[in-house]
């Protein structure tokens, strides 16, 4: 069943018709990452505004694998628990070349440790699950959705930041002002700082397909497989994982020399996955062509 992209509500901000307070702290962003922020100082009893562009959780499951660390993390902000319930909790991984299983490991439990190694939950749930839980503190939290932040000022003790809605445009200053706008931040850019590090050629398919037959075959515990030069890929490589409702996330290779624009069509994207799961009837949820970047800031 496809997610529900219910739009979060909106309503005009207070800044529109009057100067509001300065503010303790302003969030740009409201993905995984600002909304981890606000929650976690929120527990701190610091109060935040909230501002996102949008109005829905991530489109398309993006992040799926959670980590024991970053489930430990999302336990102390008090959605670990959902998480955990909801997600696909897997520990065996297999890498095969061609039909040949060439490696396998299995992910011990650790003793004492709530949290397992890995599970896979979409990103969407994610941001919904902290969504519910930012609106747990209604007095600490101020979410302001489809306010885009489109110019800030550093004035030093403070900072001011030129915010756009859909009725008008406002001012807002706040002490702090964290920047948590994604790999594409704009705030990033004005502040002209560089992510440095490499981009690597290769183009990636990512496709999320929901099915009721499980392309892991007789493995009825979900796993996490991975092909060398697998035979319904030649050449490439092949991710598979399983995510909750039906729905399994695959990862082709597609080389250098590929236009990514015509890759994610479902004219061109169907017969791959026909030729990996089979005459299994299956649904297309999300897909995406990536290439992988690998870069940082140089001071953080
Ligand atoms: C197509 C795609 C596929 C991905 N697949 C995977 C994957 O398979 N596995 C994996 O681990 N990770 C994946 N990622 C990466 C993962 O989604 C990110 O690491 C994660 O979303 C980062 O969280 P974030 O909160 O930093 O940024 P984001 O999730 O990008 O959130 C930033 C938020 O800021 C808002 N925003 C931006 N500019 C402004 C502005 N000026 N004013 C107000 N709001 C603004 C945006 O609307 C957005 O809501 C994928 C990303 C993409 C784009």
């Amino acid at each position: 069943m496809a997610y529900d992209y219910a739009p979060f509500p909106y309503a005009p901000p207070a800044g529109l018709s009057h100067a509001e307070p300065r503010h303790r702290v302003v969030i740009v962003g409201a993905g995984p990452i600002g909304l981890a922020m606000a929650v976690d100082l929120a527990l701190q009893g610091i109060a935040t505004v909230v501002l996102d562009d949008n109005n829905v959780v991530s489109v398309g499951s993006r992040a799926i694998c959670w980590a024991k660390r970053s489930l430990e993390i999302c336990d102390r902000l008090g959605i670990g628990d959902r998480m955990l319930a909801k997600g696909v909790t897997w520990k065996v991984g297999r890498n095969f070349h061609k039909d040949n299983q060439v490696y396998a490991f299995d992910l011990q439990p650790d003793l004492g440790y709530k949290y397992p190694a890995f599970i896979n939950l979409q990103q969407y749930y994610v941001e919904q699950y902290l969504i519910d839980r930012a609106s747990e503190f209604p007095s600490l939290i101020d979410l302001r959705f489809l306010n885009k932040v489109i110019a800030h000022t550093d004035h030093g003790d403070h900072v001011t930041l030129n915010i756009s809605t859909p009725d008008g445009q406002y001012t807002l200053e706040a002490e702090y002002y964290v920047a948590c706008d994604g790999a594409g931040s704009a705030t990033r850019e004005r502040m002209q700082l560089a992510l440095n590090g490499q981009s690597f050629d290769e183009h990636f398919l990512i496709v999320d397909v929901e099915m009721e037959t499980s392309p892991f075959g007789d493995h009825t515990t979900p796993e996490r497989w991975f092909w060398f030069a697998p035979p319904f890929h030649s050449g490439q490589s092949a991710l598979l994982h399983k995510q909750p409702d039906n729905i399994y996330r695959i990862d082709l290779q597609l080389g250098p020399d590929t236009d990514p624009k015509e890759e994610a069509t479902e004219a061109k994207v169907r017969p791959r996955i026909m030729a990996m799961v089979g005459n299994a009837p299956f649904r297309i949820d999300w897909m995406s062509v990536y290439k992988f970047r690998c870069a940082k800031l140089d001071r953080f």
